[in-house]
């Protein structure tokens, strides 16, 4: 190559880069797919005129309610609802597959500082989601970054008491004690509290759910993973009883449970189903949920 071919290359090389570089960075909205829908996963939000949360309000939306999704960028979804073409904060809105069949794994008692983070890399390796219910005595410092990591990969965390004791046998104010202390602890890690909760067993009554004050998940689909301890059993169980709309109970304290993660995901995802945390699953299915009433499926 003689000096005048390799100056021109190199001239043409960089008015590529420049020439290519703001259009990128204006094509910041990338489409969606068709099929692609969206639920609000928030109790109101809006769809605004522009992309920033203080442009105006073109209309305000209800948890549940579906919206059509043209184009998303890293913060924002480019959506139409009727004939309002509009933003909204990617934060309110759960994006899913309406030929899909959906289902929300949910994982008790933990974080454990050994099992959690294999059910953690599984749910990242599928790009699925799940509800962890959080034991607040086991939030500490050591286990503190596991939480952190829950919400990265967009999972939920509910609150499932501070040191697992049946309820029932508690008064109110030490009801209160129980849910307050462990959302303390969520909120030391993530920056949030807890969106739904779990009595420990399960059992609750009118005075339990008033006190804790939160949308009661209990489970529809009860694997039974804490008694068999044993993974191939767990993996064909929840694979024989998975159902659109379905709650899967499992705990993320034992191995056999963190070992059969992977292959639940895989299963499922070749059965049709997204999985998603439980008020994505409630907004997917256009059902409201309220403090103090129990969900056992959407
Ligand atoms: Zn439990």
């Amino acid at each position: 190559m003689n000096k005048k071919k390799r100056y021109l290359l190199i001239l043409s090389l960089m008015l590529t880069v420049c020439c290519t570089l703001p259009v990128n960075a204006a094509a910041r909205f990338k489409k969606v797919p068709a099929d692609m829908r969206g639920a609000v996963k928030v109790s109101s939000a809006a769809i605004r005129e522009k992309k920033a949360g203080r442009s105006r309000a073109l209309q305000k939306l209800r948890f549940g309610e579906k919206i059509r999704i043209l184009g998303q960028s890293e913060k924002w979804y480019e959506i139409k609802k009727g004939s309002v073409k509009g933003y909204m904060k990617k934060s309110d809105v759960v994006m899913y597959n309406k030929e899909k069949k959906h289902i929300a794994l949910t994982f008790d008692d933990g974080p454990g500082l050994k099992t959690t983070p294999k059910v953690l890399n599984a749910l990242k390796k599928n790009k699925c989601r799940a509800t962890f219910f959080l034991v607040g005595s086991s939030i500490n410092s050591s286990t503190g970054n596991l939480l952190k990591r829950e919400a990265k990969l967009g999972c939920e965390t509910g609150n499932h008491s501070y040191s697992h004791p049946l309820l029932t046998g508690l008064g109110s104010a030490a009801v209160r004690s129980q849910f307050s202390r462990t959302n303390k602890n969520i909120k030391k890690y993530t920056g949030r509290t807890a969106t739904v909760c779990r009595t420990p067993y399960g059992s609750s009554n009118g005075s339990v759910l008033g006190a804790a004050g939160c949308p009661h998940i209990l489970w529809s689909v009860d694997t039974l993973d804490w008694k068999y301890r044993n993974t191939g059993r767990l993996i064909s169980y929840v694979n024989s009883n998975a159902r659109d709309g379905a709650i899967v109970l499992m705990h993320d304290i034992h191995m056999s449970t963190a070992n059969a993660v992977d292959s639940i995901c895989k299963n499922l995802k070749k059965k049709g189903y997204e999985m998603v945390t439980v008020t994505e699953l409630a907004a997917i299915k256009g059902k409201t949920m309220r403090a103090g009433r129990t969900y056992y499926s959407f």
